[in-house]
């Protein structure tokens, strides 16, 4: 699981994190919303160890992170724009992070081959980025990051590029993939329904300040206040 306490993050002058505070159980899918420029990437940056370090904590498996180079945190993320290698076939862009981890090649190689089953690719491990169509791409890049096995997957709009029913597709199988590891899930989306039909809980942000976090239920049922109401479209 993770917990984040207090967590402030300015770039110069702006305060783009304004103490958040959150804490998520370990398995549990948890879906972030909120406005353009509300700090949803920042946020997630900030826990993977991207950018200007916060003031405030990051426990991570009860450990705090805060300090700690991104490599050294256990945690593992997927960007909107998830470019593979373009040099390298599927099976080296997944191996990258495990010969990284200086694990032996032996058991890269079982891992490889795991994780491509695990997104359905095995068969096309020999093949290049670019010999790929987007959704195949995105497989790559998520089986990329969770044969690292993280302790928290951070997901930042990974289904973004993707038409609207290969979206809906790849969304069923990146919750099947996470329940069948028990994967403690971040997932940044723009997507009201893609946040309520996957996740948990879900809060939303805007400023840089948490408004509400509850299951998708909660927020529909009892928005905390007109913010999240009119942006959840539930205000009348
Ligand atoms: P979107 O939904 O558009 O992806 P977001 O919620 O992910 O938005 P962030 O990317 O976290 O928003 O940006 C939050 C704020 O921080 C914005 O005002 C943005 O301009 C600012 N910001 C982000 N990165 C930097 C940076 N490197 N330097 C200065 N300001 C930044
Ligand atoms: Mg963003």
């Amino acid at each position: 699981g993770i917990t984040i306490k207090d967590l402030h993050l300015s770039f110069g002058p702006t305060e783009v994190l304004k103490g958040v505070n959150l804490d998520i159980k370990p398995g549990e899918f948890f879906a972030f919303l909120g406005p353009s420029g509300s700090g949803k990437s920042t946020l997630l940056r900030s826990i993977a160890g991207f950018g200007p370090r916060p003031k405030g904590s990051i426990l991570i498996g009860g450990k705090d992170v805060v300090a700690l180079d991104p490599w050294k945190r256990n945690v593992g993320m997927v960007f909107q724009s998830y470019a593979l290698w373009p040099h390298m076939s599927v099976r080296d862009n997944v191996a990258f992070g495990l010969r990284e981890r200086r694990i032996p090649a032996a058991d890269i190689a079982t891992k490889v081959q795991e994780g491509l089953e695990l997104v359905g690719l095995a068969h096309l491990a020999d093949r290049m980025p670019n010999q790929l169509s987007g959704g195949q791409q995105q497989r790559v890049a998520l089986a990329r990051t969770v044969v690292t096995e993280p302790e928290v997957l951070l997901l930042d709009e990974p289904l973004s590029n993707l038409d609207a029913s290969l979206r809906v597709q790849m969304r069923r199988e990146l919750l099947r993939l996470q329940r069948k590891l028990g994967l403690t899930t971040i997932f940044v989306t723009h997507d009201q329904e893609e946040a309520n039909t996957t996740s948990d809980r879900m809060a939303v942000l805007d400023g840089g300040v948490i408004q509400q976090i509850g299951t998708p239920q909660e927020l529909y049922d009892t928005p905390a206040n007109l913010f999240v109401a009119n942006f959840l479209g539930t205000a009348n």
